[in-house]
Formats: C-alpha cells, sequence, structure tokens
C-alpha cells in the first residue's frame, strides 16, 4: 500500500492494520457483499445494539451507542495529550470553554493562546468599519 512499516509486527497485527487501513474490517454489510440479489437479504444485517441500523464500519465506529465508550476515551485521550503539549509549548489552555455565539453556546474541545499575542478574533472583530463582515466577497 505503499506504507514503509517501522516495528516489525505479527503477522495477525499486520493485517488487522491494513483492514483498518483499507476501511474492510469486519462487519455484517461488509461480510453480506455479493449476496445482496435479492431484497431478503436486509434481514440479519441490522447492528445488535441498535437494530434500526445496519452495521455497517461507519455506523459501529461513529454512531452506534455500543462503541460510544470507547469512542469517548479516544477523544478524551486525544484532548488530554493535545493539552499537555500545547501546555509545554508554553500555550495558556482552557478546556471545553463555555462561549456565547449568535447561534447558541459553543463549546469547543481545547482553546489555547498565547497572552499578548493576537491570533483568533471573534467575529465582531472581524467586521470592517462599514460594519460588513470581511472575508466573504
Ligand atoms: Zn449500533
Amino acid at each position: 500500500m505503499g506504507h514503509e512499516w517501522n516495528h516489525p509486527v505479527s503477522g495477525k497485527s499486520f493485517v488487522n492494520a491494513v483492514h483498518v487501513r483499507a476501511g474492510c474490517l469486519y462487519s455484517k454489510v461488509r461480510a453480506s457483499r455479493g449476496r445482496t440479489a435479492d431484497g431478503a437479504v436486509a434481514a440479519g444485517l441490522q447492528c445488535e445494539v441498535c437494530p434500526v441500523h445496519r452495521e455497517t464500519l461507519a455506523h459501529v465506529i461513529q454512531q452506534c451507542p455500543g462503541s460510544a465508550l470507547a469512542r469517548n476515551e479516544r477523544h478524551n485521550a486525544v484532548a488530554k495529550l493535545l493539552v499537555q503539549k500545547l501546555i509545554a509549548s508554553g500555550y495558556t489552555v482552557e478546556a471545553e470553554p463555555a462561549i456565547k455565539t449568535d447561534h447558541g453556546v459553543r463549546r469547543p474541545d481545547v482553546v489555547a493562546y498565547k497572552p499578548g499575542k493576537r491570533g483568533y478574533r471573534r467575529r465582531d472583530d472581524r467586521r470592517g468599519s462599514t460594519g460588513r463582515a470581511l472575508g466573504r466577497s
């Protein structure tokens, strides 16, 4: 696949890694490929946690409540690592601050800034002297 592997891995791990990379991990829908000639196959392809959905890789990874805990733990681990690295790089970091906007309260995962440096600007700051929003033409 054009990738170089820096670490030797077992055959099983290699195969699993290729499946992840190629997006072809096992799911009921994927396993049914080639057997969808008639309408009768839809039965049995439902997710075991939420039967109203078909068990596709996208559903299992992104939506299914059965994988929500692992998904959230992964998200939190990445956010924690990001915060650590930002702080180590001299940023002041706010985790999940509540920001009131015209469209309701938004809660980004991380806001990082260096005191005294201009970077992110609020929407109001982007308006020109005429009050017209800049950035779109
Ligand atoms: Zn599900």
